[in-house]
């Protein structure tokens, strides 16, 4: 545990020295890229393994993906989205169409369980694009470690 702590203490030592050499994130790029669930560096590489499994290291690049803490916040703003727009859709089509009742529910469920589908790993990609941009998390740390100390990178802890 101490032998580790010092290699933290030496790591953000080093991050203080190297912060001017690092390069700048852009952040829209990065965003529009996780949008398309692909890797926010390349751009080509997928991000995901599965529906919603971000993948550790991008195949293309290499860029580590698992620093990313993007827990609940796709859910989230998928819910907010998703509900706000079926609220608005839901009371002009009563108030316009006056659809039967099983039809208008049929409608609905079908539409906001598909756009929920649809928009929940597209907000997770932009999500962890947007903490990988902005250097939350390990990110910062794994930009420095693919600028020049390569030979340390097999020590990173994943999780
Ligand atoms: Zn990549």
């Amino acid at each position: 545990m101490k032998g580790e702590s010092a290699s933290i203490r030496l790591r953000a030592e080093d991050e203080e020295t190297m912060s001017e050499e690092i390069e700048e994130r852009e952040t829209w790029p990065a965003v529009w890229k996780g949008w398309r669930r692909r890797c926010p560096n390349c751009g080509s590489g997928p991000m995901m393994s599965g529906y919603l499994k971000v993948r550790d290291t991008c195949p293309v690049c290499r860029e580590e993906l698992h620093h990313h803490r993007a827990d609940d916040g796709p859910a989230y703003v998928t819910i907010l989205l998703v509900g706000h727009l079926m609220a608005i859709l839901m009371h002009v089509t009563f108030v316009i169409y006056r659809p039967e009742p099983l039809t208008m529910a049929t409608v609905f469920t079908v539409g906001c369980v598909g756009l929920s589908l649809y928009l929940l790993p597209r907000l997770k990609g932009a999500i962890v694009a947007f903490q990988w941009a902005r250097g939350m998390h390990g990110f910062e740390l794994s930009s420095q470690m693919t600028k020049g100390q390569n030979a340390d990178n097999g020590q990173q802890t994943s999780g």
